[in-house]
């Protein structure tokens, strides 16, 4: 008989600074394709994740992205590699990591610390992420299990 060769289904990857996205995505974004993938990748904040800092799963679907590479690569490697220095002792051990956590972590070391606008102040959407977590208006649901949450 022969045996069913299965090879292991890729988990899907994220850029660090993405997490600090995902809490203040409210349906915005540089196109319907980018908004719409955001909003289904966005649904299980259960799914395990590898984090890169290429690009990644949102990128796959934006308009940014040319042949793979960020057109702004500079500037949200920047914003990853901030990112990744104040999470260390939660991303260093390069091991997979579901939404949840990672968007806790995220929370816990920058957001709680108030260093928002010291990660990613550069961006387009700062002012809109700042007022948001000014206002305590950030997505709730995405630092908890999805399988556990209903
Ligand atoms: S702007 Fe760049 S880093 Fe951000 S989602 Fe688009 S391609 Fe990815």
């Amino acid at each position: 008989m022969m045996e069913e060769t299965r090879l292991p289904t890729p988990l899907a990857t994220l850029r660090p600074h993405h997490a600090l996205c995902a809490l203040f995505f409210e349906g915005k974004g540089y196109s319907q394709a980018f908004i719409d993938n955001m909003t289904s990748f966005l649904a299980d904040s259960s799914q395990m994740l590898q984090i890169t800092t290429g690009c990644d799963a949102f990128c796959q679907a934006c308009p940014n992205n040319v042949n793979g590479q960020c057109k702004d690569e500079a500037k949200v490697s920047l914003f990853d590699q901030r990112t990744l220095k104040l999470t260390a002792t939660l991303l260093q051990a390069d091991q997979p990591i579901p939404l949840y956590e990672l968007c806790q972590g995220v929370f816990d070391a920058i957001l709680r610390q108030d260093l928002l606008a010291e990660v990613c102040g550069e961006c387009e959407w700062a002012p809109l992420c700042q007022g948001k977590w000014q206002q305590g208006d950030f997505n709730p649901q995405l630092l908890q299990s999805s399988s556990t949450s209903d």
